[in-house]
């Protein structure tokens, strides 16, 4: 994707904020589509129907090309060249399509119609076609829709998309209720499990999360309602949640021991758990949380690393590797800097650190070649040319699909940076 070069520094916040490197040049990451990858697996009585062309269905299918599904919960309605000629009705194929999908598919409950590049080009109405088949396909049905498109967005704004379009379906908290903790994000149901013991054990009750696992037990939401959001790239869905009157609590993201503690500390404080509920209740996870990390803490301590925008978790993470594992910050790019939910994060950053926000790749990689960083987080696309460039590189993608969140996850997330440095030392041996 082409845009004007631009590059200029501006601070983040007060003077005291790092400087970032504002970037709007040619970009290098994936589409919203790939959120469909996570959601998916989450929400499962959910559909997602990608109204796209062949390269998006290629997509799909690399993405997913090792999971074997008898009933996929994900599929694309091709535009084909006359719907993009004018000369087929778009609408009527696509009524016809989800027609033939919900007769067949009876357990579906909540259909999303994702948007792409050629829906957008064609300038399909989605949310007209929701309304319209949401009507049709009403109550067994919901049908919503979302844009996954490439324009102009970073693939994990799919998941943020997705979950906006979602809040104002959610059922209102009836009047005077007792205030409850919505946990916002995708998490896997492991991790989400935890959470929940994590929270109840510190005496926290009314607890839920968005998404649900299921269509039917989406939570209600209203001006009783706390969030804590698990992810930084859901700039939209907070939005779209204080417009129904949520309030957000400001935390770190739960990264690593301290950033988990951290996280569940803004719970705590917003529903009056005492310190030692809160020590009771974490102590014991958060201590195997930093045992677990001494395994990594030999390979990582004082090698450096470079961040590519891609994921929009890079600045917490980064936090993670530097404060926890002692790793040295060279850039650390972000596809979208939310300097009000980060503001925990990028308090914890060391002074001077290089964030950047957007991207002019070829300039990247000069900084990122001069600098010979030992590690470097960047998607698919770069990944490959910098190995050959002899770099040793994680892929963000990578960051989105493992399950990092909480203190039993810690371990994982630091083996996830370890272990390519592990490899290319034994490769050289
Ligand atoms: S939505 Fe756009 S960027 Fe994504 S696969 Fe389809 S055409 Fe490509």
């Amino acid at each position: 994707m082409n845009a004007p070069l631009l590059a200029r520094a501006v601070p983040v916040q007060g003077c005291d904020a790092p400087p970032v490197l504002r970037e709007r040049g040619q970009r290098e990451v994936f589409c919203g589509l790939t959120g469909i990858m996570w959601l998916h697996r989450k929400i499962q009585d959910a559909f997602f129907l990608i109204v796209g062309s062949r390269t998006c269905a290629h997509l799909m299918q690399s993405a997913a090309g090792v999971m074997i599904f008898a009933e996929p919960r994900f599929a694309t309605a091709i535009i084909e060249e006359k719907d993009l000629a004018g000369l087929a009705d778009a609408n009527a194929e696509l009524d016809a399509v989800v027609t033939r999908l919900l007769e067949r598919r009876p357990d579906i409950k909540l259909l999303f119609l994702v948007g792409s590049c050629p829906s957008e080009v064609i300038k399909l109405d989605l949310s007209r076609a929701a309304l319209r088949l949401g009507q049709r396909f009403a109550p067994q049905v919901r049908v919503l829709n979302y844009s996954g498109s490439g324009i102009e967005t970073t693939f994990t704004q799919g998941e943020d998309a997705c979950l906006t379009a979602l809040v104002p379906t959610l059922p209102a908290e009836p009047a005077g209720s007792e205030k409850s903790l919505l946990v916002v994000g995708v998490l896997a149901d492991a991790v989400e499990d935890q959470f929940r013991r994590l929270f109840r054990a510190m005496g926290i009750e009314r607890v839920a999360f968005l998404p649900a696992r299921r269509a039917g037990e989406m939570p209600a939401v209203g001006p009783d309602t706390s969030y804590l959001l698990v992810q930084p790239f859901l700039g939209e869905t907070a939005r779209a949640l204080e417009n129904r009157g949520a309030m957000r609590l400001a935390a770190p993201f739960p990264l690593g021991a301290e950033g988990t503690t951290g996280w569940l500390r803004a719970a705590a404080n917003a529903f009056g758990v005492t310190d030692a509920a809160f020590e009771a209740a974490i102590a014991a996870p958060r201590e195997r949380a930093n045992r677990a990390l001494e395994h990594s803490r030999a390979a990582l301590a004082g090698r450096r690393i470079f961040f590519f925008p891609d994921s929009q978790l890079e600045i917490p993470i980064a936090r993670f590797l530097h404060r926890e594992l002692g790793m040295e910050l060279v850039e650390v790019g972000t596809p979208y800097l939310h300097k009000d939910h980060l503001a925990a994060d990028l308090a914890l950053l060391p002074a001077g650190v290089q964030l950047s926000e957007g991207q002019d790749v070829d300039r990247q990689l000069d900084r990122c070649l001069a600098a010979a960083p030992d590690i470097t987080v960047c998607g698919l696309g770069l990944a490959n040319p910098l190995e050959d460039r002899g770099l040793t590189t994680k892929w963000a993608i990578e960051l989105v699909f493992t399950p990092i969140q909480g203190f039993e996850q810690a371990g994982d997330l630091a083996e996830l940076f370890a272990r390519p440095l592990n490899r290319r030392a034994a490769l050289e041996v």
